[in-house]
């Protein structure tokens, strides 16, 4: 059986069996399986990724910068995936906003109707308490102590770290002027192992996956998707429309690849982004697709595809936009024309700042929603299928990634079907 079988069957009987067993959750005995047999498998896995995910970032990207820095140009790179990420970002944030415009999902809701998770509100109000001024934000980019930096990657600090890797990269290749460095090949072998520990990882991977997504369904069952089917569908059609739509066009008109055959590709990273609900825990994943099937160019991808895992989230942008206005029209809070265009804004910049790691968005949400003076009570109304849509955001956070990496590629190198591209449809 091929892998994204195997994948998609333990996705599969994970939904199922977390359904079947949803109306018998308060059993004890269901109670101590789940919480010590099925969710430790979950967290173990998670955990193993998570692992490597910092010495990866450092090293892929120190390298990427490296490599570009010595061959193809590391503003030209750097800017051509800027302008693609902000070209995708706008894009998904105009669809969600206007389906939700469109469809209203939210006008006329009984708020009774709707679930409340108090506990869950109260934690994320206390991160979003913990929120910075812009300026300080900014300048926190900057990390005094690199190593401190290390240590909170993985709590929301990965930009820090990204742009201490940067600099570090880019220095080397200045310092070394094409010189052999010890260091680039510490840092290549560096490199190697974390990709050798995530392949040894994925063994394991249909296991953590059924453990994952029955952890969702087990948990929530379906009635709370029927109360909020009006708001699930406009997130999901919105998702749907990027992929399908957006991504579709980009890579038509600014590639050579056939976007379904460069889809098909992608498809087991797709089911891991989906299972993991985390794009950080899915870079190493990427990494590996891009360099090794999608043959693209190990420097492009590691760069791209490594910022990409924290800075580039058209799937959340896209659902940020559409939960603040979907939760406005349920408090009857009027949103004028100038008001939506800031929630353009903001959604786009919440997507840039949002950790790579399940429910990273959801702080910024509530940042938002008070900024526009909807209760924050508002919050507790959707966590409850977040996690639902947190797998569907993700996936499209990773193939945005995945979309813009293999654009950055083809137009800076120009080797689109010289190197044996299988998604080449020529
Ligand atoms: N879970 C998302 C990711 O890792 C972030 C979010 O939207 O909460 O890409």
């Amino acid at each position: 059986m091929q892998n994204h079988h195997r994948l998609l069957l333990s996705l599969a009987l994970g939904a199922c069996a977390g359904m079947a067993l949803h109306p018998y959750a308060r059993l004890e005995a269901l109670q101590q399986l789940n919480h010590y047999l099925i969710e430790p498998i979950g967290q173990l896995f998670l955990r193993l990724i998570f692992m490597i995910v910092t010495p990866m970032v450092l090293s892929g990207l120190m390298l990427g910068v490296f490599q570009l820095s010595s061959h193809h140009g590391l503003a030209r790179v750097a800017k051509q995936t800027l302008m693609f990420t902000v070209l995708a970002s706008t894009a998904s944030v105009a669809i969600g906003i206007g389906l939700v415009n469109l469809f209203h999902p939210g006008t006329g809701l009984p708020l009774t109707a709707l679930p409340g998770d108090s506990a869950g509100l109260r934690q994320i109000q206390q991160h979003a308490a913990q929120a910075k001024p812009m300026l300080e934000t900014l300048l926190e980019l900057i990390p005094k102590n690199p190593f401190d930096a290390a240590g909170k990657a993985l709590d929301g600090g990965m930009l820090p770290l990204m742009f201490f890797s940067l600099a570090f990269g880019a220095a080397l290749a200045l310092s070394t002027k094409d010189q052999p460095s010890r260091w680039v090949e510490v840092l290549e072998e560096t490199y190697a192992a974390c990709m050798l520990i995530v392949e040894t990882t994925m063994k394991f991977a249909p296991l953590a996956v059924f453990a994952l997504v029955f952890q969702s369904t087990f948990k929530f069952g379906p009635q709370i998707l029927l109360s909020l089917s009006a708001y699930l569908l406009i997130v999901v059609l919105g998702l749907l429309l990027q992929q399908g739509v957006v991504y579709t066009l980009l890579l038509r008109c600014f590639s050579k690849l056939n976007p379904w055959i460069f889809f098909r590709q992608c498809r087991d990273v797709y089911l891991y982004a989906f299972a993991t609900a985390s794009s950080n825990a899915t870079l190493p994943r990427s990494l590996d697709l891009a360099e090794h099937q999608l043959k693209m160019s190990p420097d492009i991808s590691r760069f791209v595809l490594t910022i990409g895992s924290t800075a580039n989230q058209n799937g959340t942008a896209l659902f940020e936009g559409v939960t603040v206005l979907f939760l406005a029209q349920v408090y009857g809070v009027d949103l004028g024309l100038s008001t939506q265009i800031q929630v353009v804004f903001m959604a786009i910049l919440a997507g840039i700042g949002t950790a790579g790691v399940p429910g990273g968005s959801l702080p910024l949400i509530m940042i938002l929603i008070q900024q526009i003076g909807i209760p924050a009570e508002g919050m507790g109304l959707i966590l409850g299928v977040d996690r639902l849509l947190d797998m569907c955001r993700t996936t499209l956070n990773v193939s945005g990634d995945l979309v813009i990496a293999a654009l950055v590629d083809q137009t800076v190198s120009n080797t689109s079907c010289e190197k044996p591209r299988a998604s080449c449809g020529h």
